[in-house]
């Protein structure tokens, strides 16, 4: 991608910004003149970004905020010339992430200076600022990538900032942002790895407190994140779905979900006392997990739970026969075991940790000790392994993997580790929102995947920003297809 080119107004404003910076000149003359010549001899396909100061229309937009334009409009008699510009969203995360207070709407450009009460007359716009070169530059740059970013200079109810450095201080840090922009852009390659997104667990859960919602009216109560995904939680929130720590937070009598991850028994018992209706959303996988922790205590065995201590479902797990459970997250921890070598013992493994880590860890337990068993079948469940399997396969083939998901998703979280320990680079991505530019300079092949609590339409969401910088050939590389579906409780049947 060809270097970006940073055009002011003015010679301060190009000092303000500092490095290699055009000074066009003031005004709509001197900005077409300044756009022809460069269209002309800018390597087609070059960044560009207008900065320097505005004057402020929308009435809340205060002195030292940055303006990025969503679009340009030239005032002009004729009627207007309207330039979108779609990849404001990521100039304006990226300021905002260097600690700018960023805003992204219209920008106006006039022909002329206009006055406060003229600005303010131009409110009902949807402008939030205004400029005198800003359009006119657009007009003649078509083709190259284009970012306009001003800094308020005054606005137009609260009149000029006192001393210039409110608005020149912004200016000050606006070129290594603009920079990895520039850097960001091109075409790129993006394959989706399959399967991804929610597994039959997570889809279950979700339709229970949908289902519970319509059946017995909002509030439905719901004991901790029913699925580690804050999207997924804010959205059932907006529908009605009030979520809490503990069901003694729940009015007696009214109804509770009971999420995903699994509960001990206690819990059930706290919600017995308080008569509420429970609609236990545990995915049956984790409750497979339960039911052998209960069946290898009843046969005397030591309990090993291969997981991490800070998660909901090996606390329930542990839950089942606490006196009797040991919790191991690593190999070490296998060696500090207090118990002796011909101990009878049994493992279970938390549902969604990585694959090719617990191996190591049953090996080690079955080194140690003279009696181990384990579940007939791994409890690493269909829907972790299949998303750790298709990163394996698309980890040699990118750049870069993005991991959609939230931080408190184990699953996920083992998707980012699976990708590294196979050298590709991979980023979680709460959403879109979180891809920064810097990792985007020199990938030309960008992996998407997204754990098995994260929607697919946020995985929609990061695509679509991508293809903000550059044209997308967008691909899925399915390794195989899921078809495993779990049956509702009774009470929302
Ligand atoms: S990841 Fe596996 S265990 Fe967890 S909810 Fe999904 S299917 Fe169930």
């Amino acid at each position: 991608m060809p270097e970006l080119t940073i055009l002011t107004a003015l010679s301060i404003e190009a000092l303000a910004v500092g490095g290699p910076t055009t000074v066009v000149g003031m005004g709509p003359a001197n900005a077409a003149t300044a756009g022809a010549r460069l269209a002309g001899t800018l390597p087609a396909g070059a960044p560009v970004a207008v900065t320097g100061v505005g004057g402020g229309i929308s009435p809340d937009l205060r002195s030292g905020q940055v303006v990025v334009a969503s679009e340009v409009r030239t005032l002009e008699p004729g009627g207007p010339t309207v330039v979108p510009l779609p990849g404001a969203r990521l100039v304006a995360d990226e300021l905002a992430r260097v600690g700018l207070a960023v805003r992204i709407g219209p920008v106006a450009s006039s022909p002329r200076l206009l006055s406060r009460r003229q600005r303010a007359a131009l409110a009902g716009s949807g402008a939030l600022l205004v400029d005198m070169e800003s359009g006119w530059l657009a007009r003649q740059l078509a083709g190259h990538p284009l970012a306009v970013v001003r800094v308020a200079a005054d606005s137009a109810e609260h009149g000029p900032v006192r001393g210039g450095l409110r608005t020149i201080g912004p200016l000050m840090g606006i070129r290594p942002p603009l920079e990895r922009w520039a850097r960001a852009l091109g075409q790129r390659q993006v394959l989706l790895a399959g399967p991804r997104s929610f597994c039959a667990g997570v889809e279950r859960a979700v339709d229970i407190v949908e289902r519970a919602l319509a059946r017995f009216g909002s509030p439905v109560y719901v004991r901790r994140q029913i699925v580690h995904n804050r999207h997924v939680v804010a959205d059932l929130q907006r529908r009605g779905a009030v979520f809490v720590e503990e069901v003694d937070e729940v009015p007696v009598g009214a109804t509770c979900v009971l999420a995903a991850h699994g509960v001990a028994p206690e819990v059930h018992l706290q919600a017995e006392r308080r008569h509420l209706n429970v609609i236990d959303a545990t995915c049956p996988l984790v409750a497979k997990v339960h039911a052998e922790a209960r069946r290898f205590a009843r046969q005397g065995r030591q309990l090993v739970l291969i997981g991490h201590g800070d998660h909901e479902e090996v606390v329930g797990t542990m839950g089942e026969a606490p006196k009797r459970t040991h919790l191991v997250e690593t190999v070490a921890d296998v060696e500090h075991l207090p118990l002796r070598r011909d101990e009878p013992v049994a493992y279970l493994t938390q549902t969604t940790l990585a694959v090719d880590e617990t191996a190591s860890i049953v090996s080690a337990l079955e080194e140690r000790f003279s009696d181990v068993t384990g579940p007939p079948a791994s409890d690493i469940c269909y829907a972790t392994q299949n998303r750790q399997d298709a990163v394996a396969a698309l980890a040699a083939r990118c750049d870069l993997l993005l991991v959609v998901g939230s931080p408190n998703s184990s699953n996920t979280v083992r998707l980012v580790e699976v990708a590294r320990r196979r050298g590709c680079r991979a980023e979680l991505v709460d959403d879109e929102r979180h891809l920064q530019l810097s990792w985007l300079d020199g990938v030309t092949t960008v992996g998407i995947t997204a754990g098995a609590s994260a929607p697919e339409w946020l995985v929609q969401r990061v695509v679509d920003r991508l293809g903000l910088l550059g044209p997308l050939d967008v691909r899925e590389q399915r390794i195989t297809t899921e078809t495993v579906e779990f049956s509702l409780p009774q009470k929302v049947r």
